[in-house]
């Protein structure tokens, strides 16, 4: 299976993927973490993600794509199903997802959205920012993350609603409660 976990920064999607994986074995595929490498390797890529990273705006989408692209061929087990975590983040992006599963044999199965409320989103960020190390948990760079996700990713849950695959999960409450109705999901679409 082929699962998308949505949602907006600090919704959970890094915590309840690498639940997912735990449970189902699937590849996981952060955006952001294959991003974060690359800066923390100096990389000239990472210098180019870094520009936009740390001001809170997207990668360009060829760019992205030609990355995930890259991954996906590196690793031929993601062929057995993967877990994306951060992509896709605009609709071009979701188009390009569904041609490189179709290439390789594969197709998009489900998306689940973690929905959380805006105050709480924040509130998550600017602790996440007290240990995590990271350019973009500041007040500032998270206020343009969010605008970023209203205007360039939320539509792409009317996009995946009209295909029928997005499944709203409640993204508040315990870790425990938000994955047990991931799994639940999950498996009605294992099941399909
Ligand atoms: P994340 O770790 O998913 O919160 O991503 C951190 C940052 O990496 C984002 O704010 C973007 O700058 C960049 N990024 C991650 N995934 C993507 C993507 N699919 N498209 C464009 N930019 C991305």
């Amino acid at each position: 299976m082929n699962i998308v976990i949505f949602g907006a920064p600090g919704s959970g999607k890094g915590t309840q993927s690498a639940l997912l994986i735990e449970e189902y074995g699937y590849y996981h595929i952060s955006t952001g973490d294959v991003l974060r490498a690359q800066i923390a390797q100096g990389t000239e890529l990472g210098k180019i993600a870094d520009s936009y990273i740390s001001k809170g705006q997207l990668i360009p989408d060829e760019l992205m794509i030609d990355i995930l692209d890259d991954v996906l061929s590196a690793h031929p087990e993601s062929a057995k199903g993967v877990v994306f975590d951060g992509f896709p983040r605009t609709i071009h992006q979701a188009d390009a997802l569904d041609v490189l599963l179709e290439k390789r044999g594969g197709k998009l199965d489900i998306v689940v959205g973690l929905e959380v409320e805006e105050e709480e989103l924040i509130e998550r960020l600017i602790n996440r920012g007290k240990t995590s190390g990271r350019s973009d948990d500041n007040m500032e760079t998270i206020k343009k993350r969010l605008d970023v996700y209203n205007n360039q990713t939320n539509p792409l849950r009317d996009h995946y609603m009209e295909q029928g695959k997005y499944e709203a999960v409640h993204g508040m409450g315990s870790i425990e409660d938000i994955f047990a109705n991931i799994k639940s999901v999950v498996e009605k679409h294992r099941s399909l």
